[in-house]
């Protein structure tokens, strides 16, 4: 399986990221992808990116030299019930709104009640199209209420590349297998992203593909794989209710 969409990448907007999206375009250009989500952390993360960053994204093409931009956030959850620090009216004019939970973004909760409870809470925001990292050790959910929520709630599960691959979330392999191979029980959708915070690792998404493919998530289910999945979900609004 090839992917054609790196959904998840953070450029110098996000405060700790060193790429910028021109940077991003030219080498998604050399990966031959045909998409790249601009995700940046949203403000509740220190040094991430005011609400204004978010708002003026209406301010970029739709596509640059070749590669089609999807406008978009990573969304921190800030507290136990789901919210997050983007209000609705902004989260509404992004094409892709991916909600993930942070450390020192607000959130403090560590068991698997509250953490299911909260990812389930971001999930009900009608704007969530993705739940990124969900497999982190560090904020252990129950993997197949989370899942069959996201089902009922038209949201994504991510598998994340750096989740497997960088020094970030250490030990998140084995939920992230667990949460690819209960996609494919409950006959779900998966998302990957890179996860990038510089360009030497866009569309660089190996270990995630690896993970589903042991998992046996068709590529049918898996939106990066094709245009006409990136379309649907990102540009024509369709959740799979
Ligand atoms: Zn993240
Ligand atoms: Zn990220």
């Amino acid at each position: 399986m090839k992917i054609i969409a790196d959904l998840h990448l953070h450029t110098i907007a996000s405060g700790h990221a060193f790429s910028t999206i021109k940077e991003y375009v030219q080498a998604a250009q050399r990966a031959k992808l045909k998409y790249i989500a601009i995700t940046d952390h949203g403000p509740a993360m220190p040094g991430g990116a005011h609400q204004y960053h978010f708002s003026n994204l209406r301010m970029l093409p739709n596509e640059v030299d070749g590669i089609t931009l999807l406008k978009g956030a990573e969304a921190n959850i800030k507290d136990a019930q789901g919210n997050l620090d983007l209000p609705d009216f902004e989260l509404s004019a992004l094409d892709i709104v991916i909600a993930s939970i942070h450390p020192r973004c607000g959130y403090n909760g560590s068991k698997e009640k509250e953490n299911t409870k909260a990812l389930k809470g971001a999930m009900q925001n009608q704007h969530v199209k993705v739940i990124g990292h969900p497999g982190n050790p560090r904020y252990p959910v129950n993997i197949k209420e989370i899942v069959g929520f996201a089902k009922e709630s038209g949201v994504l599960i991510e598998i994340n590349n750096a989740s497997l691959i960088s020094w970030a979330r250490k030990g998140s392999e084995a939920n992230c297998l667990e949460f690819a191979q209960e996609v494919k029980r409950q006959n779900w959708f998966v998302c990957i992203g890179s996860d990038s915070h510089f360009i030497d690792t866009v569309g660089n998404c190996d270990a995630a593909l690896a993970l589903i493919k042991e998992a046996g998530i068709p590529a049918d289910h898996v939106v990066n794989a094709s245009k006409e999945l990136v379309r649907e979900w990102f540009f024509e609004g369709s959740r799979k209710l």
